[in-house]
């Protein structure tokens, strides 16, 4: 039996280099890849995807579907203007900040949903290519919510899965889309939705009653005659990979260095990428107003902001990178010494022992985002703490706090209560933040990224077995 993986990009960015000719090729990070490769030992895999490259050129294209066939994986060409209405467009400037609640960004326009038609159609036809009714499909994320149904509609009996991982909005949110209707229906070709939370799962069933008119039933919907299960599993992370972190030497040679470079103070990090969804601009107001109540913390205290570039271009977001910076500038021009800088902030992203290096080395991770579907950061900081104290503090609006319930969670859009998060943190005693600590890296190592991937695809089958049954009898 063979999986049928699809996703907006592949888990390989490829690039003709100019110069020699040559294909050069770098995994592309990301938990989808890393949680499905436990389920290659079981499956025959290929993935669909955008292969990161907009050649035209049909000798390159060529070239890079020779390479990528090798390894199980098929392009999607899109033009540059389609890919651009279909990803920067539609996905980017509709759905994100619709899902993420921030309802005045979105730009409603025609030729956006044009084009995200016709993106998903160029997939599907991609994928029928090489398909079979027997193979189980596990499409990925908001980019291709209307392929399930085209999927369906070509074959009408195969097990198809869907997954988003950003949050599903209330209806009250979710109607304001003017094509609601037409995601829905997309969505419903297939046989099971997963959502990160069981709240997100809610939303959708709620969505689809108010606006299909379907009735809902213990966490299932009936269309066209099949049954449609909705549900919740949460995305987890490589617990191992992060626990083991701590003992490699590049790993232990990045906390020595941090330890003497923070000696005898506190170290707050926060890692995102640059996004208006995660809450920078007001999480340094909060560690503005905490170093304006508290005086007598000055000068021990630093807060080490790693931001990662995203979405490079857009001037919106390029907006949001002033603002940081100036906000930034203005509490180390405020508070700062010649011999402490209270925010130390970095614009771009780290390799893995850095990053592991810099989760270790803090006291406090201070994660706030406005609203995120999980956040795999909060995660990944309590994995690597073994053996290690440390607090966790969480934004009620990331999907993680559904899990991570020792961590002290923060209403983001409150300075008052960051600050007060921040003085909570600092008074926890060792014994409590271990006591914490320990509960969440239960949580965390039970439901690791290939626990998540192997019990998604069991649940599909499960659902698709079910549902044959029903059609026969
Ligand atoms: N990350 C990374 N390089 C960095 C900083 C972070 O690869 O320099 C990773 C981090 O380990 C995490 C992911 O980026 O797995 C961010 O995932 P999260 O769910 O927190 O947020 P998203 O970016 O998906 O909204």
């Amino acid at each position: 039996m063979k999986i049928q993986v699809v996703s907006n990009r592949l888990p390989l960015e490829v690039e003709i280099k100019k110069d020699k000719g040559e294909i050069s090729a770098k995994p592309a990070s990301g938990g989808l890849a890393t949680g499905l490769s436990g389920l290659r030992q079981a499956y025959d895999m290929v993935w669909t995807g955008w292969p990161g490259s907009i050649t035209s050129s049909a000798r390159e294209r060529a070239e890079i579907e020779r390479f990528m066939a090798k390894r199980s994986l098929f392009p999607v060409w899109l033009s540059k203007k389609d890919y651009n209405g279909y990803y920067k467009g539609f996905s980017n400037k509709v759905i994100w900040p619709l899902f993420h609640y921030f309802c005045q960004y979105p730009q409603y326009r025609q030729v956006y949903w044009k084009a995200y038609v016709k993106a998903n159609l160029a997939f599907c036809n991609r994928i029928l290519e090489n398909a079979s009714e027997e193979d189980i499909f596990w499409i990925n994320d908001y980019h291709l919510m209307l392929l399930p149904e085209m999927i369906r509609e070509n074959l009408p009996h195969a097990k198809i899965g869907f997954f988003l991982h950003i949050p599903f909005p209330h209806f009250e949110v979710f109607r304001q889309l003017p094509w609601r209707k037409e995601i829905l229906e997309g969505l419903a070709g297939a046989g099971l939705i997963g959502f990160h939370t069981q709240q997100y799962a809610d939303y959708f069933l709620h969505c689809v009653n108010q606006i299909l008119g379907c009735g809902i039933d213990d966490g299932t919907f009936e269309v066209k005659g099949r049954t449609v299960r909705a549900g919740s599993f949460p995305m987890g992370i490589d617990y191992q990979k992060f626990t083991e972190c701590a003992r490699q030497p590049d790993v232990i040679s990045t906390v020595r260095q941090y330890r003497e470079e923070y000696q005898g103070k506190k170290i707050i990090l926060s890692v995102d990428r640059l996004d208006y969804s995660k809450g920078i601009i007001q999480r340094l107001r909060g560690f503005d107003r905490f170093l304006e109540n508290n005086p007598a913390q000055r000068g021990k205290i630093a807060l080490l902001e790693l931001i990662v570039p995203s979405r490079v271009g857009v001037e919106q977001y390029r907006q949001l990178k002033k603002e940081i910076d100036e906000f930034s500038g203005k509490i180390n021009g405020k508070y700062g010494t010649p011999f402490w800088t209270p925010v130390r902030y970095f614009y771009r992203s780290v390799d893995f022992p850095t990053l592991c290096g810099l989760y270790y080395s803090a006291d406090i991770a201070l994660i706030t985002p406005r609203r995120d579907g999980m956040n795999l950061v909060a995660k990944e900081y309590v994995a690597v703490h073994q053996g290690q104290p440390g607090v966790l503090i969480l934004s009620e609006f990331a999907g993680a706090a559904q899990q991570l319930r020792e961590s002290i969670t923060v209403n983001p859009n409150s300075i008052d209560a960051i600050a007060q998060a921040i003085e909570k943190a600092l008074d926890m005693p060792v014994e409590e933040q271990t006591k914490r600590l320990e509960a969440m890296q239960k949580v965390i190592r039970k439901t690791d990224v290939k626990d998540w991937a192997a019990g998604f695809i069991e649940k599909l089958r499960m659902a698709a077995a079910r549902t044959k049954s029903t059609l026969e009898s």
